[in-house]
């Protein structure tokens, strides 16, 4: 079968040739052949060189993304199994202490825009571009082939779907809708997970590594945990040993299935306090007071959902760091956290630094400085393709105040 054929401008074909997945609208001189949404095509040069083989997404900036650079490579449900097996492949070689694992990562898994959690026996998949759309049941069915689950939940409600021209869709692919939040457990601590209304699907996966070297670190140590949505820093730290967590959060849903999960584990309440507050008046709040904390998490809301928010989104992430730097202990911790996509690793260590630089001036006090200790990323199911930088999104430093 022929397929449609898109040929690019002149000189648009580099990143492509490097592999990397996207062609946007503007490089795009002609669309020859019959196209709809999510139909495969192949991809041109301006020269005619054969490129790869994509997706179509004709109401998308993002126009078409490649699924192989190989010519004789047929996009079939076969091609998705492969793909799905392959990323499956991948996080079964890992050894680790869990079951709630990203088992495709998009882009980096060679799905562009493809989204799948497992939550034990659940999987909630994300269809955020037009191709997998279109591939849906094939990619259920592989799934089904290829992981044990009872159920297949569907949370495509993200906000980029509208920039697909698709309707949110949220719903159940394959078995029943869970009646109660599913349970997973990570690092010897149970969590609940509302893959239903949950924030992405459901719970911070991309966080494990954090949440465990939070662990490792707490033994009898007082940690703030701001914006902690349903406790998972605050949950690590406590079976970490921490003597007393205090957690921030403006959500009282978010803070309610916390709660619920101290009782889930066993930890005796009067450890934790749970605060139901605007994180930046919290913040100034303790300040004031003199509180000190021995560790403090920042993991706030994206403050730069893109590239045009950035200045305003530098502004937060100082002030928050400013503030949280001014509330350690000496020798305390501060794992701060930015998941803007827009902000690289370079800026945010450079808010960061700007940050400690204000901490220190303001103090007053002569000996306190700060050092990086280690630089914070989301886990082995989060891999990132070479040529894809944009999958990079969770960026953290850890620092100490000395
Ligand atoms: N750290 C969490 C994820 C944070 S998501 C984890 O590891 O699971 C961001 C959280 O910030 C959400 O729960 C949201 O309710 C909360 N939030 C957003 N703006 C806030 C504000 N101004 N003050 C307090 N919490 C806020």
């Amino acid at each position: 079968m022929m397929l449609a054929k898109i040929t690019l401008k002149p000189n648009k074909e580099r990143p492509l040739l490097r592999r990397h997945p996207w062609v946007y609208a503007t490089a795009v001189d002609r669309v020859d052949g019959k196209v709809y949404p999510g139909c495969t095509i192949s991809i041109f040069s301006s020269e005619g060189q054969f490129i790869a083989k994509g997706s179509y997404s004709p109401r998308s900036q993002i126009r078409a993304r490649a699924l192989s650079w190989d010519e004789s490579e047929v996009i079939d449900h076969a091609f998705f199994k492969r793909k799905i097996a392959k990323a499956l492949a991948l996080r079964q070689q890992w050894v680790n202490d869990t079951n709630a694992v990203r088992l495709i990562f998009g882009e980096s898994d060679g799905l562009p825009g493809l989204i799948v959690d497992q939550y034990d026996q659940t999987l909630v998949c994300q269809f955020l571009f037009a191709g997998m759309e279109y591939w849906k049941d094939a990619i259920v069915a592989a799934l089904k082939q290829l992981v044990p689950c009872v159920r297949i939940v569907e949370r495509s409600d993200a906000a980029v779907r509208v920039r697909e021209g698709l309707e949110p869709q949220v719903g159940c692919l394959e078995g029943d809708m869970p009646a109660e939040p599913v349970q997973v457990i990570e690092c010897g601590v149970k969590y609940t997970v509302d893959v239903l209304e949950g924030h992405k699907t459901g719970f911070y996966i991309d966080q494990r590594d954090n949440r465990h070297l939070l662990a490792s670190l707490a033994q009898g140590k007082t940690v703030l945990n701001m914006f902690c949505y349903t406790g998972g820093f605050s949950l690590a730290a406590l079976r970490g040993g921490a003597s007393h967590v205090t957690s921030v959060d403006s959500s009282g849903d978010a803070l309610a299935m916390a709660k619920k999960q101290m009782d889930l584990n066993g930890f005796e309440p009067s450890r934790a306090e749970w605060i139901d507050e605007d994180a930046f008046a919290v913040l100034t709040r303790f300040r004031k007071e003199g509180r000190k904390f021995d560790v403090v998490v920042l993991d706030p809301p994206k403050f730069a959902p893109s590239a045009s928010h950035l200045d305003k989104a530098v502004r937060a992430y100082k002030e928050i760091n400013r503030a949280g730097m001014q509330l350690l202990n000496p020798n305390g911790l501060l794992l701060t956290f930015s998941c803007s996509g827009a902000m690289d690793a370079a800026l945010f260590e450079k808010v960061i630094a700007n940050a400690a630089t204000e901490a220190m001036t303001h103090s007053g006090d002569k000996t306190m400085d700060f050092r990086l200790v280690k630089r914070l990323s989301s886990g082995f199911d989060h891999p990132l393709l070479v040529s894809f930088p944009e999958g990079d999104y969770l960026k953290g430093i850890m620092l100490q105040r000395i």
